[in-house]
């Protein structure tokens, strides 16, 4: 059963957690239990292709919600694409979560918690409205895998100034049952309107539910690309690795953290920040306080003042925190510090190492999955005996860097090749509508049109 890091709200199933999104309580659901995968089942994972080391992912976790027969179609269409895991130098490699329908890693959450939800409306036969803020690339990812749904409509928020044209296109060409709102405000308050919108009782009539990293549905799909990529690089069920995880509203660390929680041996996390370092000042300070405006960093999917996974990470860790960031209880600091290395990697670093990057070892970044690898060699500095051949160190890359073509032409005077699934999109006709951060006016704008 999964519970709300509010504690106030009833324990409800997997399914009830996927459809509702926000716990009543404003809490997230957490899963009360995480099934262990003995070494047998790991020694198992190693060479599958993605789509079998996920399904053996998603069968231990869901195994008392859907039957294998049912689950299996799911995940072979939702991973349908490729996953490299590309070596940079020794025993230290990018595994390159940016081959999916829109180029990010949200591909991965987006297509499987798509998949999973309408499995079951369908079972209820239900309606639902998805709400979700994106700072870029899960509007794109969302749009991309709930278009054409039959029992789903999709609103998504973003803000006007903080994501690329191309981010933009991929959520503005689709259409259908996809609206897109250009918000006059920042991420935070995108994010800040679908939690008033889920709060409010007069809009219980639309059945909302999100999308965002504040549902579960969107991190226990998170955790299978960690077993993979240890799967495919490991050299025996021992073998400890390191992740470089590019973090912003810690989704993706959830997923991590949840993988080492069903066995994944992982010796270290490295949690890579962009200036938005309120997580590193809590790892080293004990004292949490939000950054409210979030601050404008190259890497803009990552421009998050106070990550919504917090409450999760700090509930794993034996603690509470609510909505706003407050700690109610305190957490064990000291583990969270062992099993998690955290730095904040500022916008001029990230460019270094991104050029860094390309000239000397010839490996493509862009800004996020260059502050993943800025962090992950800020780290080896920190632990010079972990930068040995051996060791196995992955940093994810979380986008294509055809996405920011602005940003590469400028540093390395190249232009990143289009992936297939982005052509003839800077042409497609585009639809949005422009709305003011006002919570009265986004009401009314959902009301007259649901
Ligand atoms: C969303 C996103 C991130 C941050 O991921 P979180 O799960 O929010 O920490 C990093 N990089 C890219 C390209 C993203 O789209």
């Amino acid at each position: 059963m999964y519970y709300s890091t509010n504690g106030r709200a009833k324990k409800v199933s997997f399914g009830e957690a996927l459809l509702r999104g926000l716990a009543p309580d404003k809490g997230l659901y957490m899963p009360g239990h995480v099934p262990m995968l003995d070494n047998s089942s790991l020694k198992s994972l190693f060479g599958k292709p993605y789509h079998e080391v996920a399904f053996i992912i998603a069968r231990n976790i869901l195994r008392s919600e859907i039957n294998p027969e049912d689950l299996y179609p799911l995940v072979n269409d939702a991973y349908n694409f490729k996953v490299p895991l590309e070596k940079v130098y020794d025993h230290k490699y990018i595994m390159r979560l940016d081959q999916g329908p829109t180029a990010s890693f949200k591909d991965f959450a987006a297509r499987m918690m798509g998949r999973l939800m309408q499995y079951f409306l369908q079972l209820q036969n239900k309606k639902m409205l998805i709400l979700t803020a994106t700072s870029g690339d899960t509007g794109s990812a969302i749009a991309n895998a709930f278009y054409g749904l039959d029992n789903i409509q999709v609103v998504i928020l973003y803000p006007e100034n903080e994501v690329t044209p191309r981010q933009r296109r991929q959520m503005t060409t689709l259409r259908k049952n996809i609206r897109i709102i250009s918000l006059q405000g920042k991420f935070d308050d995108c994010q800040a309107l679908v939690k008033q919108a889920f709060m409010d009782e007069s809009l219980t009539y639309l059945n909302l539910s999100s999308a965002n990293s504040i549902n579960i549905g969107r991190l226990l799909p998170q955790s299978f690309y960690y077993f993979y990529a240890w799967s495919q690089l490991a050299t025996s069920v021992n073998d400890q690795v390191i992740y470089s995880v590019p973090s912003g509203n810690f989704g993706n660390m959830m997923g991590g953290l949840l993988a080492r929680k069903m066995g994944l041996p992982v010796k270290r996390f490295i949690i890579a920040t962009n200036e938005n370092d309120e997580v590193p000042e809590y790892w080293r300070t004990g004292k949490y306080a939000t950054i409210i405006p979030s601050r404008n960093c190259i890497s803009s999917a990552m421009n998050v003042g106070h990550p919504s996974n917090m409450a999760r990470v700090i509930a794993l860790y034996g603690g509470t925190m609510d909505e706003k960031g407050n700690i109610i209880l305190e957490p064990d600091i000291r583990q969270m510090r062992e099993d998690i290395f955290t730095v904040s990697i500022t916008d001029l670093y990230t460019t270094e190492v991104l050029k860094e990057t390309y000239r000397q070892y010839g490996v493509l970044t862009e800004p996020h999955g260059a502050a993943g690898w800025a962090g992950l060699m800020n780290y080896l500095k920190h632990y010079p005996e972990d930068d040995n051949p051996d060791q196995l160190a992955i940093s994810l890359e979380t986008a294509h860097p055809a996405k920011f073509p602005e940003q590469i032409r400028t540093l390395l005077g190249i232009d990143p090749e289009l992936p297939l699934s982005m052509e003839g999109l800077d042409l497609a006709e585009e639809s949005y509508d422009k709305l003011e951060n006002n919570y009265t006016q986004f009401k009314n704008y959902l009301s007259a049109r649901y």
